[in-house]
């Protein structure tokens, strides 16, 4: 038995070391990314329900690393907030997605909002308002087509500060959503004093509406509240069509999922914009 013992032991730390390298391996070719241009966006559609139209996009963060291939975002979003690398990733994003929404204007496509991932660590950096208004110059992409995807657990440290804090970012004219919006706890306390223009129901709430009286209910619910403090609701992961009669019926403003389209590369994107859908 104490043989075994120390295998178990042995195999555990060794596991161990397989991970704590992998983070640093991983951390380190996370910090050259950005120079290296290793990130690319992809944009997901975002579709208004009573026109068939897109009217907005997300942006959504790819790393193509030259070793360990295409890293999905839940691989190395969590440990670049950790290390706050998130900052100067988040940047990019920011310029890049705002460059290409304003890119499509230019070139008379119809004007797209551009809805852009906001972490923590980005949330809580003293110069954030500063530096999306020099995104906002920088690109001169209009305020209003900007959408900042916050989530509800940003709010919870500090609310007075989140709230003085969003009310700077609506003074730009820049607008805001709560993202995966449900799965947090504090929900309603807020609605009435944060200055925030639309709702993002989570998309664990939308895969079973169409047959969990349940599931349907509190999605009922969430978009009449929207509608009753006048903001817009978006339900994400819609991926069939029923899902899409049920929120079309219940008055739900715009959908995004696969049903419609992936997340895809800008030159996709645009194909979709053109082909007017
Ligand atoms: P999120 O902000 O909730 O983004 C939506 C995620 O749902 C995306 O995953 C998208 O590909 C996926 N999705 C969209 N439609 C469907 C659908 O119909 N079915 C299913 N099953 N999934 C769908 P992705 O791109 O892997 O991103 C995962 C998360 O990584 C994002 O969740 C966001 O929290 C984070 N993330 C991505 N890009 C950025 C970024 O630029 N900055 C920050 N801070 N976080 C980012
Ligand atoms: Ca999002
Ligand atoms: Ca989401
Ligand atoms: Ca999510």
């Amino acid at each position: 038995a104490k043989k075994l013992g120390r295998n178990c032991w042995q195999f555990y730390q060794s596991a161990m070391n397989d991970e704590a390298q992998e983070r640093l391996r991983i951390e380190g070719a996370l910090r050259s990314a950005v120079e290296r241009n290793e990130f690319v966006l992809h944009y997901q559609p975002q579709v208004d329900l009573a026109t068939g139209r897109i009217v907005g996009m997300e942006a959504l963060l790819r790393w193509q690393h030259p070793e360990l291939g295409m890293v999905p975002p839940q691989r190395f979003i969590g440990l670049a907030e950790e290390t706050g690398l998130i900052v100067p990733i988040g940047a990019w994003v920011m310029r890049t997605a705002c460059a290409q929404a304003k890119a499509w204007q230019d070139a008379g496509l119809p004007p797209l909002r551009v809805a852009v991932n906001l972490s923590a660590r980005q949330f809580a950096q003293p110069d954030l308002v500063a530096s999306i208004e020099a995104v906002l110059a920088e690109t001169g992409l209009p305020p209003a087509c900007l959408d900042l995807e916050l989530t509800e657990s940003l709010f919870v440290d500090d609310v007075a500060q989140a709230v003085e804090l969003l009310h700077q970012l609506k003074a730009l004219g820049v607008k805001m959503s709560i993202d995966d919006f449900g799965t947090g706890y504090s929900s309603f306390s807020y609605l009435r004093t944060f200055p925030i223009d639309v709702l993002k129901i989570d998309r664990s709430f939308i895969a079973d509406i169409a047959s969990d009286a349940d599931e349907a209910a509190i999605v009922v619910s969430i978009i009449a509240l929207a509608r009753n403090l006048k903001l817009r609701v978006i339900a994400e992961g819609v991926e069939a069509q029923g899902q899409l009669d049920f929120l079309r019926a219940h008055g739900c403003d715009e959908m995004q999922g696969y049903y419609f389209s992936r997340p895809v590369p800008a030159g996709e994107f645009e194909q979709l914009l053109k082909s007017g859908r």
